[in-house]
């Protein structure tokens, strides 16, 4: 398989599970996550015509994006970003995945010339060792970030506990959508919370099913 294949295939799952969603194809954003993949492969996807990307390190991101060119790519961060490691990176971002404390919300707010566009990462299972905002202080945690001007909500974001079920990830991206829908009605004007960042390649046919707007996909579009 090539990526190119890869991707048509992606693309033909998206455009078949929306329809089936009864949803637009076009209210979903695949993202192409880049993390495994060397500069060449990234460019590839890039020319043919992806130009959401995201990377889970600094150096991964700051190399991408020295070697790619600088105007039309939307870059995302997905991964856990510790508090020191927001310099480096916050200012060559679009969007950020993984907000999940305020001592980084702070962070941002001291290293970030403008507003950065952040989701607030929810650990919906409530497994142990995963990151993310727990529902019980997921309102309070949103409201707090008012004090942060450069941050804004403007979704939230889950990965499915692993091993899970179809049935448990269905319930764990609707819970997100749920969580996502009562935040949104409060139309506050630094966390609008209209976006859905869910899905990654074993589950976003089932993301797409459950509302998500943005996709996050490595493996299915790189894969041998
Ligand atoms: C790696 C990663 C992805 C993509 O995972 P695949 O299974 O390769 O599609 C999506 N989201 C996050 C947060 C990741 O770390």
């Amino acid at each position: 398989m090539t990526i190119a294949s890869n991707l048509h295939q992606v693309e033909e799952i998206l455009c078949q599970k929306s329809k089936e969603a009864k949803r637009h194809s076009e209210d979903i954003q695949l993202i192409a996550v880049t993390k495994a993949v060397d500069n060449e492969s990234t460019k590839e996807i890039y020319q043919l015509g992806v130009k959401h990307l995201a990377e889970n390190r600094p150096e991964g991101l700051l190399a991408k994006q020295a070697y790619l060119p600088q105007e039309d790519i939307i870059w995302h961060y997905i991964g856990n970003l510790q508090s020191r490691k927001v310099k480096q990176i916050i200012n060559q971002i679009d969007y950020l995945h993984s907000l999940d404390r305020l001592s980084l919300a702070k962070e941002i707010e001291k290293r970030a010339d403008e507003i950065v566009n952040c989701f607030v990462e929810v650990n919906v299972s409530g497994e142990m060792s995963k990151h993310g905002v727990s529902p019980e202080e997921l309102t309070e945690f949103i409201e707090a970030l008012e004090e942060y001007p450069k941050v804004r909500v403007v979704g939230l974001m889950t990965m499915a506990p692993l091993g899970a079920d179809e049935t448990m990830i269905h319930q764990n991206f609707a819970d997100l959508r749920m969580f996502q829908q009562k935040l949104a009605v409060k139309n506050y004007s630094f966390a609008p919370c209209t976006e859905l960042s869910m899905g990654m390649s074993n589950d976003y046919q089932i993301a797409i099913e459950e509302g998500a707007t943005f996709i996050r996909v490595g493996t299915s579009l790189f894969k041998e």
